[in-house]
């Protein structure tokens, strides 16, 4: 069911601590660690700590915890020094999405092109 743990989901293990990540903030809702492949100097993912599978499921299913995730991202970018960062939530495997558990990279400190790729 959906908000429920799934045994099969990367970052429902990173949650439980059956797989590590390097944590860098934590709310009772959500958690922030390091992307393990960055493509910026910063690169954060902040994930609720229930699972859906992308943000616009989150976002219908639990509003206040999307809520959430915007705003810790915003707190990784004011601890990581960030003035200008960007916040990306790929959808689908055409827009790259591969972990299927709602997250937000947070992208800072190198200057960002922009429209996106
Ligand atoms: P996406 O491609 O948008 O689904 O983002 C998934 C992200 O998770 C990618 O940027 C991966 O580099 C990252 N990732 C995959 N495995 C791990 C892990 N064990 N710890 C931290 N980040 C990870
Ligand atoms: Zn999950």
């Amino acid at each position: 069911m959906t908000g429920e743990p799934q045994a099969d989901c990367l970052f429902c293990k990173i949650v439980a601590k059956e797989v590590p990540a390097t944590v860098v903030r934590e709310s009772e809702t959500t958690l922030a660690f390091r992307d393990i492949n960055p493509q910026a100097p910063t690169h954060v993912l902040v994930i609720p700590k229930v699972h859906h599978p992308d943000a616009a499921s989150l976002a219908a299913a639990e509003p206040a915890i999307a809520a959430d995730v915007l705003r810790e991202a915003g707190e990784v970018a004011v601890q990581e020094g960030l003035d200008s960062y960007r916040t990306v939530f790929n959808t689908g495997s055409g827009a790259g999405q591969t972990v299927f558990h709602a997250h937000a990279h947070v992208l800072g400190g190198r200057g960002l092109q922009w429209p996106p790729g």
